[in-house]
């Protein structure tokens, strides 16, 4: 067992009432290693805040969080922050690439810590093997603002796994793109997801979308039900 949520809630004041609203109401979950399943539900269900939750860049209100064997409410600040770095990569809706910063440059980002000169000769190979996965080889010195929206999530999927994450999280990935541009990135995602037995949780509101992941669940009423 990889991740393991455990009757997780969060509740956020209401914008039009004095009331609060339980986004999440006992959500749990379990994730094996290398399992890719995705999380669909409407705007505004809590797919986000339950991403965020898992990635601790949010905190719950209650319940627990079980890493690899570890409780992280247990964590400090700091050691969250290197958890995030070592086993957690994150995708977002739109790119966040440094556009100053070639595409080797950006996918190196996440590499920037790291002080061992073999370290970062190893990392070094690594986003040339993970540009040439996706592509890339010829555009890996161009800048972000030469390529197509497609062509920079496939720089941001890569730079998520720059590190050897062992969970990836996909909050809307492909939310900004056409239908074939989308589906390529969900087809990337999954192969590397096999190709390195990452487990991936994806986020979204569309069933074409997350009919590729294993496993399927519903965010409804603030708990996630297996579909
Ligand atoms: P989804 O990702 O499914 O669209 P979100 O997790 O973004 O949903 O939001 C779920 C609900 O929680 C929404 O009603 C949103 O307005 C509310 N919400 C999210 N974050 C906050 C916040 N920081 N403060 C208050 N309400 C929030």
């Amino acid at each position: 067992m990889l991740l393991k949520l455990i009757d997780i809630h969060k509740a956020y004041p209401s914008v039009q009432s004095d009331n609060i609203r339980h986004v999440l109401n006992g959500v749990s979950l379990d994730i094996e290693s290398g399992e890719s399943i995705a999380i669909l539900g409407p705007s505004g269900s809590g797919k986000s805040t339950l991403l965020n939750i898992i990635g601790t860049l949010d905190k719950s209100d209650s319940g627990e969080i079980i890493f690899d064997g570890n409780k992280l409410e247990n964590y400090s600040e700091k050691q969250l922050s290197r958890f995030r770095n070592q086993h957690v990569g994150f995708v977002f809706q739109s790119h966040h690439l440094l556009p100053q910063c070639s595409v080797i440059e950006n996918v190196l980002v996440p590499t920037l810590p790291l002080k061992d000169p073999k370290l970062k000769k190893d990392c070094h190979s690594r986003a040339l093997e993970l540009i040439g996965a996706v592509g890339l080889v010829e555009q890996k010195d161009n800048l972000p603002g030469t390529l197509s929206g497609g062509e920079c999530q496939r720089v941001a999927v890569i730079r998520a796994l720059i590190n050897k994450p062992k969970l990836l999280l996909a909050d809307e990935p492909t939310g900004s793109l056409d239908r074939q541009n989308a589906l390529t990135i969900i087809s990337l995602l999954k192969q590397l997801n096999t190709e390195y037995n990452t487990s991936l949780i994806l986020v979204t509101h569309s069933h074409e979308i997350g009919s590729g992941m294993e496993k399927k669940y519903e965010l409804k009423d603030g708990q996630l039900i297996q579909i």
